[in-house]
């Protein structure tokens, strides 16, 4: 096959070719589905992830030993361009797992760990979550207070979690929590992979304004992690959330085979208002919103070191999210008032725009990453880092 440098001379030809094999076209009909929203259905994604899972054309960036296709960045954005037009179904339930927690653990575990999670990961046979964010901890992450009691060869956990996307049907969790309170809040942080069928994890589900109850809070009491399953060493957890952060910020920039500007045009053409000026302007700023996006994304892509998204990361997260916005905005103002006073995918997708400001750290945050690491200007106050974690006020 060529390589992805030999763009012209075939490789996404080949790509295509190799897909068209395993999977259907998408026509101009097929909704439009982006992160999972108002879908619960996980077989087709199980089967699609099973029918790709040899040669690796659902993780193009894992390396060929753990199952993927070895490829670059550059590379794997042909192979996702040559995906979008095929029918994929929704594999939002999937993506912590292969696109978040593998590349961290690829990372951050050992050997064994990888062997043992890395294969049903990649085949959709395992479901993981995101444990990370809690009541009080969110933006400032690092502030967690679930607190890992060491017990011979096994961790106790007890605390609580919320938001964790997916967490009412996953088999694992990917868990930050608070193994040494007497250092400074970043230094006192250990992973785990957390079994989540077990007396000491309760999940209760969250309704969402989109309608989905597709996050939860989830209550430890004591839950059990034997030491083995511990993810990089004691007290270097943070390492490993922000391993996990920065591939988040890339999974969310991708905006999903859904958002078509020609899909969106059809919406215009059917319901006959592609030739009232406030639709065409609409249309015009998503056409902008969609390249600034798809720029942003090849450029941080380009940049990013060893496989895994830098700081502008950041900046291509803040474009998705506005290129998400900008699509879903559009669509509601083709709908005009049938878009409040019926239901269905548009609205499924205006309802869960909002939600992209703040999943994967919020607007702010990320433009306190743009502020700081990209344009070198000065840091935010951050009056706690040095203080030990059990004497910082709360
Ligand atoms: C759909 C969805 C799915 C999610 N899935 C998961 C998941 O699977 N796992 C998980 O662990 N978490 C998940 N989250 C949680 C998400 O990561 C947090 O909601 C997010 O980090 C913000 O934290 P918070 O809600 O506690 O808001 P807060 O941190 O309390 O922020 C409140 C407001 O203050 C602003 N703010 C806070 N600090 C600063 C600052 N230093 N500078 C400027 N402004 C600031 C924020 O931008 C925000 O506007 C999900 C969230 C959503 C919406």
């Amino acid at each position: 096959m060529p390589t992805p440098d030999d763009e012209a001379g075939g490789f996404a030809a080949e790509v295509r070719a190799a897909l068209s094999e395993r999977l259907e076209l998408r026509t101009a009909a097929d909704p439009v589905v982006v992160l999972g929203a108002g879908n619960d259905d996980l077989e087709p994604g199980r089967a699609y992830l099973r029918a790709l899972s040899d040669g690796g054309w659902a993780v193009p960036t894992w390396p060929r030993e753990h199952g993927g296709m070895g490829l670059e960045a550059r590379g794997a954005a042909v192979v996702n361009r040559e995906l979008a037009r095929f029918r994929v179904p929704d594999l939002y339930p999937f993506m912590v797992g292969i696109a978040l927690v593998g590349p961290t653990l690829m990372a951050h575990a050992t050997a064994e760990q990888c062997a043992e999670w890395l294969p049903p990961i990649r085949r959709g046979e395992q479901i993981w979550c995101q444990l990370f964010s809690e009541p009080d901890a969110g933006s400032d992450l690092a502030g967690l207070t679930s607190r890992a009691t060491r017990d011979g060869d096994e961790w106790r956990v007890t605390g609580q979690k919320v938001w964790s996307s997916r967490a009412h049907y996953s088999e694992w969790g990917l868990l930050l929590a608070r193994s040494d309170p007497a250092v400074p809040k970043h230094a006192g942080i250990t992973a785990f992979a957390l079994r989540m069928d077990q007396p000491g994890v309760v999940v209760r589900p969250l309704r969402q304004m989109n309608g989905d109850a597709h996050f939860n809070e989830v209550f430890l009491d004591g839950a059990v992690v034997p030491d083995r399953h511990r993810i990089g060493g004691v007290g270097e957890g943070w390492a490993v959330a922000l391993t996990c952060l920065a591939h988040e910020r890339g999974a969310l920039s991708g905006g999903g085979p859904g958002l078509s500007f020609e899909r969106l045009v059809g919406l215009a053409r059917g319901r006959a208002r592609a030739g009232d000026p406030a639709v065409r302007d609409a249309l015009v700023h998503t056409y902008i919103a969609l390249e600034v996006a798809r720029l942003s994304g090849k450029r941080a892509r380009d940049l990013a070191k060893a496989g895994r998204p830098g700081p502008e990361g950041s900046g291509m997260k803040l474009r998705a999210t506005t290129m998400f916005r900008t699509y879903a905005d559009a669509a509601m103002r083709i709908l005009g008032a049938e878009g409040v006073a019926s239901e269905g995918e548009w609205q499924t997708l205006f309802l869960t725009a909002p939600s992209m400001s703040i999943r994967g750290g919020t607007d702010e945050i990320q433009r306190n990453i743009v502020g700081e690491r990209v344009l070198g200007l000065p840091g935010d106050v951050r009056v706690d880092r040095d203080v030990p974690f059990d004497q910082i006020p709360r």
